[in-house]
């Protein structure tokens, strides 16, 4: 059974090296720079181990790409993350408690009907129910997974609004720089920022700090993306939609767009179609306000289904990543440098860390990639 990340390339997913349980003590100052699913994760294990830590997370709200909305459904749902892209172990691996039953209930997530649009006419293509599956939340979201879990011990530790723009060494420590002008010192730093806002030079380096290998984050292709969540009172659409070919279908169409059956395995009645996509194809539209974006969005549904789609049209939720200032984009993809990911962003001077999806390795563009690139972050930082 294939996840839909390696789909494309019909080959499994290599299986991803668990991280410890951290047990080290630590007494050093710590700042964390975002407030996702890897700073979240970080700070966690920063403040179990008994470091002074500080989260400063440059938006009004914690989670980054996490994001739920509440009231749409009976059930709630993922704008951001959504999928579990392996085992369910991994969230108690998550919080260290490695294989203990979090009483967290996963559906497995195995659509049946896949329709695919191809020159003006749909097409079945439902062969590939015994090719695809993967996990979902039963009735909570990641959003959900981190608030109960993660959150009541990080909660008072983040400080909103917060934009970081500089990274200074300062002695034998080190400083952040505010936006606002506030300067912060600590002994470390572990910066979990998407990689667009290093890319596009949001945070910037001293010059002692700013190493030439920095240069390659550029070589990293990073997607754009949104996601929709559209509700109707009846189910004209099948449970997987996709575009393009027969043999593009199998190639590379999940990496560009599908809509999908959001409410498939859940605990409601709800009619609610997804819309996911996250790769540069999605540029012309993902540049488009909100409004503008969910009438492209409805014309192309119309196109297909005919007026139906306009007759029992309730309601929508647009999330459009690529348009909020702290993320702007997907997530990371390809790499086109000469140089690994994880050797770009290794330490700089022992004092500043980094960790996020990008460095997810064989996760990479996942939660809980994020999450275990934290745990390795927090392990050398309190180790070094
Ligand atoms: C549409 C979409 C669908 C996805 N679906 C899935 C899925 O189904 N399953 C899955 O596992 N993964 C999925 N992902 C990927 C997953 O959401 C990410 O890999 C993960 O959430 C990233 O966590 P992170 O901590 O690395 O980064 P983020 O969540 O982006 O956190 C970084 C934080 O840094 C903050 N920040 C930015 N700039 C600054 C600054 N200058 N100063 C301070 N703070 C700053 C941001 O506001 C943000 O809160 C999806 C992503 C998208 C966009």
């Amino acid at each position: 059974m294939l996840s839909r990340r390696s789909f494309s390339a019909m080959a499994a997913l290599a299986c991803l090296t668990s991280p410890s349980v951290l047990n080290a003590r630590s007494k050093a100052r710590v700042l964390v720079v975002g407030a996702g699913a890897a700073g979240l994760t970080a700070a966690y294990h920063l403040a179990n181990a008994g470091a002074d830590v500080r989260i400063l997370e440059a938006s009004s709200r914690w989670g980054g790409r996490l994001k739920r909305v509440d009231g749409f459904s009976e059930v709630p749902l993922d704008l951001g993350a959504e999928w579990l892209h392996d085992d369910p172990t991994m969230l108690g691996q998550i919080i260290g408690r490695g294989d203990t039953d979090l009483d967290v209930e996963t559906i497995d997530y195995r659509p049946q009907t896949y329709r695919f649009w191809h020159e003006g006419e749909l097409h079945s293509l439902n062969a590939l129910r015994h090719a695809y599956g993967e996990v979902k939340f039963y009735d909570t979201t990641w959003y959900g997974f981190f608030e109960r879990f993660i959150l009541p011990t990080v909660r008072n530790l983040i400080e909103f609004n917060a934009p970081v723009s500089k990274i200074a060494s300062i002695g034998d420590g080190i400083s952040a720089h505010l936006e606002s002008g506030a300067i912060l010192n600590a002994d470390k730093i572990l910066i979990t920022v998407p990689l667009s806002v290093l890319q596009q030079d949001r945070i910037v380096f001293s010059a002692d700090l700013a190493e030439p290998r920095l240069r390659h984050l550029k070589d990293i292709r990073f997607g754009q993306g949104f996601k929709i969540f559209m509700k109707f009172t009846e189910r004209f659409y099948p449970d997987i939609l996709m575009f393009g070919s027969r043999w593009k279908v199998l190639q590379d169409s999940w990496d560009e767009k599908i809509y999908y059956d959001a409410a498939l395995g859940k605990p409601t009645r709800d009619n609610i179609l997804g819309l996911f996509t996250v790769s540069e194809a999605s540029l012309p539209r993902a540049v488009l306000d909100d409004r503008a974006l969910l009438q492209s969005v409805m014309t192309e549904l119309t196109e297909i289904f005919g007026d139906v789609v306009d007759r029992t049209f309730v309601k929508a939720e647009v999330q459009n990543w690529s348009r909020d200032p702290h993320i702007l984009g997907s997530y990371s993809m390809s790499n086109n440098s000469d140089m690994d990911i994880g050797d770009i962003l290794a330490p700089l001077s022992g004092r500043v860390y980094f960790a996020g999806e990008a460095l997810g390795g064989d996760a990479q563009s996942t939660v809980h990639g994020a999450a275990f690139s934290a745990i390795d972050a927090v392990e050398s930082l309190i180790g070094d």
